[in-house]
């Protein structure tokens, strides 16, 4: 791309030269998110303020370079990756926690916070902000606005939106708008802050959000059940729900992903003859959570669980939530060259239906898949186990996510619970969406994004001859 001296010296007026990085180390640090793909950009812009943000998007905005908005960079379809250079704006160092409203159970943050630190503060004063990716130790709450992230808490507590009250957004030409109310209710106008999160940056930054905040739960009550066949694990999933019993975690792995746990913490934990393994967490007042898990370890029994444990307290509770959160680098560790996650959604009873499929399709493909993920929301991450350095391996694992997406659509579902489409998956879009829907999608865009500045590339223009001929065509444009 290239960006003239003039240009960068701009920036560096408005952030100060300190938080304007060129070098080619520093490039390389923000080349990358968690899927592994690196794009080099030409320069990160730190800013600090809504007032700085502004002013560089006047700037790349009258010189038509492109800008990806960056959190942690923890994304898992690319959404932050610098697709055809330009400027990475990075949020993290607007991480300040504006107010906690205990009155109005209300809060505003700027982007950069890190979720857990913001969640720690608010449990300080005995509420809640439920919304829980697993990289709620690194994520940021713009990321997660902008992702509409999930987690391990939406089967009761729903995703982010769903905590999204307002927003105040820098437009790619540089003006600053507010959206929302800081309210329980508003119905003034459409629902513009709904349309802007799960955005993936394609519409605007975010610099300040308010969010709805709960009473923290009395208490918490956790469980795990193995079993020995795994359609009786997801058939335990509906039935606990079909029982009246909503549990605010219920998550699943399968065979594969417990073999890879067990050997990444050298324990047995399933005497070598579990299918699958399912993690459930109830919350309330004591004597509903007790009820509760006594209807759950019921439920699991009479559906074949083999071995079922209950925590008696805290420390045997993170010793269950130990093996959950293992996953992701017992899967690495087996895997080093690189895994596909995919984070298919469908209905929760169809499943066991998926489950199935998958399992065809690793077959077919002879790809290893393993399964973990969110069962109670019908969203399992299928993580295909392939060596990224292994053209003929990675092409066999690309069939197979098609075959999975094929098979979700099929069974009534959706190709992305949580992690957005960026530029991964968004050549597959039209198999979910028809071409009219994508267009007026296209429409929304270009009008709060005319120059098509904003993270080009991710959503719905997964090709790269059209992002350049638009870049290509706006730069005559600014030269006639
Ligand atoms: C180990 C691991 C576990 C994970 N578990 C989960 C999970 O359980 N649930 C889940 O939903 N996700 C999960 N993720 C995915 C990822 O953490 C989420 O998508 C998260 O929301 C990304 O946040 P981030 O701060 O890293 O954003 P980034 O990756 O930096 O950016 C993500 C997107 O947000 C945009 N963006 C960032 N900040 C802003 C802003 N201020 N304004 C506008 N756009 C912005 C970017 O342009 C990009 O499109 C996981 C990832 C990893 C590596």
């Amino acid at each position: 791309m290239g960006i003239s001296v003039d240009v960068v010296k701009q920036f560096k007026k408005i952030v100060g030269d300190a938080h304007v990085l060129d070098s080619k180390a520093d490039r390389i640090c923000y080349s990358y998110d968690a899927t592994k793909q690196s794009f080099l950009p030409d320069i990160v812009i730190r800013p600090l303020t809504t007032e700085e943000v502004s002013q560089v998007m006047r700037v790349a905005y009258g010189s038509g370079i492109p800008v990806y908005p960056r959190g942690a960079g923890s994304g898992l379809t690319g959404g932050a990756v610098p697709l055809y250079g330009g400027i990475v704006l990075d949020t993290v160092r607007m991480n300040r926690i504006i107010e906690i409203d205990t009155d109005n159970l209300t809060a505003t943050v700027e982007p950069g916070i890190v979720v857990s630190e913001f969640q720690k503060k608010v449990e300080e004063l005995g509420l809640f902000y439920p919304p829980d990716p697993a990289s709620n130790e690194f994520s940021t709450i713009g990321g997660n606005v902008a992702e509409c992230a999930g987690g391990l808490r939406c089967l009761k507590y729903g995703v982010t939106r769903d905590y999204v009250l307002g927003l105040e957004v820098v437009l790619s030409n540089g003006d600053v708008i507010r959206l929302g109310a800081k309210t329980l209710k508003s119905v003034t106008g459409y629902d513009m802050v709904r349309l802007f999160v799960g955005s993936e940056g394609t519409l605007g930054i975010f610099t300040r959000i308010d969010l709805r905040l709960i009473p923290l739960p009395e208490k918490l009550k956790t469980c795990t059940a193995f079993f020995d066949d795994a359609m009786n694990a997801a058939r335990t999933v509906t039935d606990i729900i079909r029982n009246r019993v909503v549990p605010r975690t219920c998550e699943f792995m399968d065979r594969r992903t417990i073999e890879c746990v067990e050997r990444y913490k050298n324990v047995t934990i399933s005497e070598g003859r579990a299918a699958a393994f399912l993690l459930i967490e109830v919350d309330g007042i004591d004597a509903s959570v007790e009820a509760d898990m006594q209807k759950i370890v019921g439920i699991c029994s009479k559906n074949g669980a083999y071995k079922i444990q209950v925590a008696r307290d805290d420390q045997e509770r993170e010793l269950l939530w130990s093996l959950r959160k293992a996953v992701s680098p017992a899967l690495y560790q087996i895997s080093p060259g690189g895994k596909i996650n995919e984070d298919v959604c469908v209905p929760r009873s169809r499943i066991p239906d998926m489950l199935c499929r998958v399992e065809e399709i690793s077959k077919k493909h002879t790809v290893p898949i393993a399964s973990f993920g969110h069962a109670g929301d019908g969203n399992i991450h299928m993580n295909v186990l392939v060596d990224f350095d292994k053209p003929e391996e990675l092409e066999r694992g690309e069939a197979a996510i098609e075959d999975i997406f094929k098979a979700t659509i099929e069974l009534g579902g959706t190709l992305s619970g949580e992690h957005g489409i960026g530029n991964t998956k968004a050549k597959f879009l039209r198999m979910e969406q028809e071409e009219e829907v994508i267009e007026l999608q296209r429409e929304i865009k270009e009008l709060f994004d005319p120059k098509r500045i904003l993270n080009p590339g991710k959503i719905f223009d997964p090709s790269k001859q059209r992002v350049l001929a638009s870049l290509k065509e706006l730069k005559e444009k600014l030269h006639q």
